[in-house]
């Protein structure tokens, strides 16, 4: 189910792509799979639309990742390849950072929430539940470190926290550059259970109470974060990021100026991440986090020997999605 690069050019950084399945709704309208995944971590893309010149297909359409994962993947084994190596990260004193990325509705939080609470037969845990079962496995010999949740949205560049009734919160800079985010709630949890409550009530708070309520969840990013704690000092913290949809300006849901405003951001932002991503990979000194308040937020996993991040580009296989899906790609190869 899986395709792997075999090679691995940056600890420190993992890129790979999900492709789901074919949605019933688009095999009913008879869509075209226009991704095959073969191995070796590479992918193929097939826009029908492009012919003939097999030196451009091939240079424009075959992409190499760590890993690609093709429709039949579980989200286990998704996990078992990207977060899960982090996971150890966050006990040797370092910052762990997972970012699902890709157009709505390709997958995003399916595999980052999933079913978190493992109620439903036909849906499973996503990574947020799997990092959290990992964590307390851990924690079990390393009876000096305490466990805290905090989860949170970025929302046209303006933080909200999810688990205190979405209050906007301001983000400030200390004099050594460290980014504070001021008054964020930090739950301490003792078990998987009250991490899975915690995720359950940021969800219901990131798509309930605002005017647009479903169109908000798939416009804004969201953090949810497992920090480690020795006697309250900081020492691990791994943050779990499903972010916004990268539909860009090809949205077509109106465009009236608070959603052209909320595109910019989106961009905005995205566009920072790639930059500090690639930064991390290439081991530079110059990360321009400054550039969005989720990078600016997410500071610290880009900076430190010991910080590790994977992303996960979610696709849609259809050939209507196919302008986004070669987007996708395009930034997950960008990052790289
Ligand atoms: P996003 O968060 O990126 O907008 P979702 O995670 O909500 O997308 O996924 C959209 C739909 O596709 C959901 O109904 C989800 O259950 C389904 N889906 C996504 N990925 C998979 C997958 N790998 N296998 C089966 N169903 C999936
Ligand atoms: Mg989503």
């Amino acid at each position: 189910p899986l395709s792997q690069s075999g090679r691995v050019d940056n600890p420190r950084l993992c890129v790979c792509v999900r492709k789901r399945p074919l949605s019933k709704k688009e095999l009913g309208k008879k869509e075209i799979d226009v991704v095959t995944i073969p191995g070796n971590g590479t992918l193929l893309f097939h826009e029908p639309k492009q012919k003939v010149d097999l030196t451009k297909y091939l240079e424009n359409q075959v992409f190499h990742f760590d890993y690609s994962f093709d429709e039949t993947t579980t989200n286990d084994t998704v996990y078992r390849h990207t977060a899960k190596p982090l996971v150890q990260t966050i006990f040797e004193g370092g910052m762990a950072t997972c970012f699902a990325y890709g157009q709505t509705g390709s997958g995003k939080t399916h595999t980052m929430g999933g079913d978190f609470s493992g109620k439903n037969q036909n849906s499973s845990k996503g990574i947020y539940a799997l990092a959290a079962q990992d964590v307390f496995t851990l924690l079990r010999q390393h009876p000096d470190l305490d466990p805290f949740v905090s989860f949170f949205e970025i929302y046209n560049g303006k933080v909200y926290d999810l688990l205190n009734k979405k209050t906007q919160l301001r983000v400030l800079e200390d004099e050594r550059q460290q980014m504070q985010v001021v008054g964020l709630q930090e739950m301490s949890v003792t078990c998987v259970a009250d991490v899975i409550k915690m995720i359950e009530r940021g969800s219901a708070c990131r798509t309930s109470g605002q005017t647009f309520a479903n169109a908000n969840s798939s416009r804004s990013h969201a953090v949810l974060q497992i920090i480690l704690r020795r006697r309250l000092q900081l020492h691990g913290k791994f943050s779990l990021v499903d972010l916004a949809g990268n539909e860009r300006g090809m949205d077509v849901r109106g465009n009236d100026r608070q959603t052209l405003a909320e595109t910019a951001e989106i961009n905005r932002s995205l566009l920072a991440l790639k930059e500090c991503i690639r930064s991390l990979g290439h081991n530079s000194d110059h990360i321009p986090f400054r550039m969005s308040k989720l990078t600016q937020v997410l500071r610290d996993s880009f900076i430190g020997e010991n910080s590790r991040t994977c992303m996960i580009a979610m696709i849609s296989p259809g050939m209507g999605s196919c302008d986004y899906t070669l987007n996708t790609l395009r930034y997950a190869n960008r990052v790289k």
